[in-house]
This record gives structure tokens, sequence and C-alpha cells, in this order.
């Protein structure tokens, strides 16, 4: 199962999980124009090869895998998915 990026992103859009990641999974970079839009950043569902590398890049402990994701944070999830597939 991928990787979710959840709520701590908010306050930080760091994007050293965009230069981790192998596949290019995470979006939006700094560099896109979407950035300014978007509260944070999230991961492809469909593109993630669940390597585990961005997590520990992440200076604000946003990333857990699918299945380690908080109760409190399991609607993430889907709003990781829905920015790419909906
Ligand atoms: S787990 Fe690996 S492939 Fe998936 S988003 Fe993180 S760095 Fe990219």
């Amino acid at each position: 199962m991928p990787y979710v990026i959840t709520s701590p992103c908010q306050s930080s859009r760091d994007g050293a999980c965009v230069d981790a990641c192998p596949v290019d999974a995470i979006h939006p970079s700094e560099d896109e124009p979407q950035f300014g839009v978007h509260p944070q950043l999230y991961i492809d569902p469909l593109s993630c090869i669940e390597c585990g590398a961005c997590a520990p890049a992440c200076p604000v402990e946003a990333i857990y895998a699918h299945e380690e994701v908080p109760d409190e944070q399991r609607e993430y999830i889907e709003i990781n998915a829905a920015h790419y597939h909906n």
C-alpha cells in the first residue's frame, strides 16, 4: 500500500520528500504552478512504489505508510488519492 502525506505537511510543505522520491510521485513541488494553491503536498498512490524514502526526509513527520496512518489522519488516504485520480 502507498505512503500518505498527512496534515502536519500544511505547516511546512518542505519539499524534501519530493527530492527523496525516486519515481516523482509527490506533487506539487515548489517549482510547479499548483504549489501556490494547495495547502500541502500529496503522494500519487498509483505511482508510489512504497520504497519508504520520503518518510524520514519529512521534517514534520507528516508521511506514513498507508497501514500506519494514525486514526485521526485516515481521511488523508483519500485526500492524497483524490488529488490525482478524481
Ligand atoms: S514511499 Fe518512495 S515511491 Fe512512495 S512517495 Fe515515498 S519516496 Fe516516493
